[in-house]
Formats: structure tokens, C-alpha cells, sequence
């Protein structure tokens, strides 16, 4: 099974983390449904069976957000809205109202691949509208992406053990030697 990372902060930064390596050649570790089943189990959105148009959905997801959130220069992002919203009116509805038995029942949206991609894609709104800091790790050859919630808003590092010390430990010989 694949190493995913959990440290975005956020579903739909984590999300965007299912393509690993973007700094150097971006790795994709959504390969095949049962990947992206794996994922959304281990991410608590959906524990379920997914096709290949599920797959197709969540990549073309994962793809307008980064697009939103880490914006090419010159990109125009009305497509990458268009993805979210679509996404989005998917997200789980309120429970409703039924009666069984005579007796007044509140029945949850039935769980699906859409809602979890739904709730995702509202999270990316909350994310692209709202003050989060986004940051890319400083390591030259991670590219993962996080929300910086650190005290003093300098976090460089997805995290200290994957990046923050191997890099660290490199400068340090880069500027003594041998
Ligand atoms: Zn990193």
C-alpha cells in the first residue's frame, strides 16, 4: 500500500498530496480505483467500493484545486471553479425527516464517493476563500503541500522527519565540507 502523508491540515490540501514528488517528477498514487478507496478509507470520507469514474472525478478534483490554491502564473481558474461547484453540490445534505414505526426519524444522506468528493470540495472553498497560509515544502525535492498553522507562521517543512532534518543535515555539510 501506498505511504500517503497527512500533513496538509486540511482534506483538500491532503488530497492535492496524493501526487507526490511535484518538485521533482510528480508521482501519482491514485493509480487505480481501489487506490483511491484505500485513500478516502484511510482519510475517514468513505468506506466503499469506487470505479473508475470515481477515480476520473477525484483526480479532476485534486487537479482544480491545486490549480485554485497553487495558482501557475497566467492561469485563469474559472475551469477549476466550474470542477469545485460541480463537486461540491454532491456534498452529504442534512439528514431528513421519515417516520417509522409511527416514530419521527432523522435519516443521514446515504454515504458515496460523490459526498466524500463533495465534502472535499468544500473544504477547498472554505480553503481558497478563507486566511489559511499555504505553503509548499522548502525541500528541493518534496513539493507536498500544507497549511502553515505554526505559532510564528514559518513553518518550512511538511514535516521535520521526512524533510526538515535530511535537508537541514545536507546544508550544514554543503556549507562545511567534508
Ligand atoms: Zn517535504
Amino acid at each position: 500500500m501506498e505511504e500517503w502523508v497527512w500533513d496538509g491540515g486540511r482534506p483538500s490540501i491532503d488530497l492535492l498530496n496524493t501526487v507526490r514528488d511535484r518538485a521533482l517528477d510528480a508521482r501519482e498514487t491514485l493509480r487505480t480505483p481501489d487506490d483511491l478507496a484505500l485513500w478516502l478509507r484511510a482519510a475517514r470520507l468513505f468506506d466503499g467500493d469506487v470505479d473508475g469514474d470515481d477515480l476520473t472525478a477525484a483526480r479532476a478534483l485534486r487537479t482544480a484545486i491545486d490549480a485554485l490554491a497553487y495558482p501557475a502564473d497566467g492561469s485563469s481558474p474559472a475551469a477549476s471553479v466550474e470542477v469545485v461547484n460541480t463537486a461540491a453540490a454532491e456534498a452529504p445534505s442534512d439528514p431528513r425527516l421519515a417516520l417509522t414505526d409511527g416514530r419521527l426519524v432523522a435519516v443521514p444522506p446515504e454515504p458515496s464517493v460523490a459526498a466524500a468528493l463533495g465534502r472535499i470540495a468544500l473544504d477547498a472553498i472554505d480553503l481558497v476563500t478563507g486566511k489559511d497560509l499555504l505553503r509548499v515544502c522548502a525541500a528541493d525535492d518534496c513539493g507536498i503541500r500544507f497549511v502553515d498553522r505554526s505559532p510564528a507562521r514559518n513553518r518550512q517543512w511538511c514535516s521535520m522527519r521526512r524533510c526538515g532534518n535530511r535537508t537541514k543535515a545536507r546544508r550544514h555539510y554543503a556549507r562545511t565540507g567534508p
